[in-house]
């Protein structure tokens, strides 16, 4: 069976990773592992629990803070990323929600050839909002992050942005998952809140967020140490509370820049981005 046969592009089954055939409203794999199609999104961990993205899907993005600080907060994580945008290998948003990042990244970076911009998330309801947003510049799948429908060494770049705190139980076959998809020499990106923050208990402690706790950057490098990964980075961004006038957004964006440059302060930011390389052999 060739790749080209597979239905959208670089989707495989997430079983055997075997190319998909399309049966109409259901993909099957050559070993017939079955997955449906629903409204062009294939599911595959269908009846897995969305916790309460189900619910909040529609009102997640609001949730997340003033709209203009939410736009500040996404475009400077745009600026982290773009140095490790691969220019030709595709790229894979790991619970990418309902696709506001994601819109940004492809925003900015532009229409692609080929099927570079990926997006899978557990919540079925979460990507009907990243389908509407994103239209067909994007290849999106429900797909439970401990079995990524990929095949080994697919992509350039694997990122995910606040997914870390709401997979605290299943951390390492997420992580294990992302390294095995990255292509050689490929970047993992990933972007959180620091634990360190003292304000995060205030921020993050709401009822639309479910089950979460925080991820240590200690934790993280030491899982990362563990899956072979090279070239280890660590640093910390923002001290931008999440609601404000909107009138006191510039003076809070020149006070988070004089933040960001005090060694020691800086430690407690909001963020933190850890990346590293999956090595060549
Ligand atoms: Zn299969």
């Amino acid at each position: 069976v060739s790749a080209a046969s597979s239905p959208a592009g670089l989707l495989r089954c997430p079983t055997c990773r075997r190319p998909l055939a399309d049966e109409g409203r259901t993909w099957v794999c050559p070993e017939g592992h079955r997955f449906p199609v629903q409204e062009g999104l294939p599911l595959f961990a269908a009846g897995a629990d969305e916790g309460v993205f189900g619910d909040y899907a529609e009102h997640y993005d609001a949730g997340h803070g003033s709209p203009w600080v939410v736009e500040h907060l996404l475009s400077r994580r745009l600026e982290m990323l773009k140095p490790y945008l691969p220019p030709e290998a595709p790229i894979l948003e790991v619970g990418c929600g309902t696709g506001s990042f994601l819109g940004q990244v492809i925003g900015r970076v532009g229409e692609r050839p080929g099927s570079y911009y990926h997006g899978v998330d557990l919540s079925p309801s979460m990507l009907r909002q990243a389908a509407r947003r994103l239209g067909r510049s994007v290849i999106l799948a429900q797909a439970d992050g401990q079995r990524l429908p990929f095949a080994d060494g697919t992509f350039g770049l694997v990122y995910c942005q606040a997914l870390l705190h709401h997979i605290h139980r299943r951390l390492e076959s997420n992580l294990e998952e992302m390294f095995r998809v990255l292509l050689p020499g490929g970047v993992l990106w990933l972007l959180d809140s620091n634990p360190w923050n003292p304000l995060w208990w205030y921020y993050i402690i709401q009822p639309y967020e479910g089950d979460i706790k925080q991820i240590s950057t200690r934790r993280l490098a030491g899982v990362l140490r563990s899956l072979g990964a090279d070239r280890i980075t660590c640093s910390y961004h923002g001290a931008m509370p999440h609601r404000l006038p909107a009138g006191l957004l510039t003076l809070f964006q020149r006070l988070e820049r004089t933040w960001e440059r005090l060694p020691g302060l800086n430690r407690f930011s909001t963020h933190y981005l850890v990346t590293c390389r999956k090595g060549l052999r």
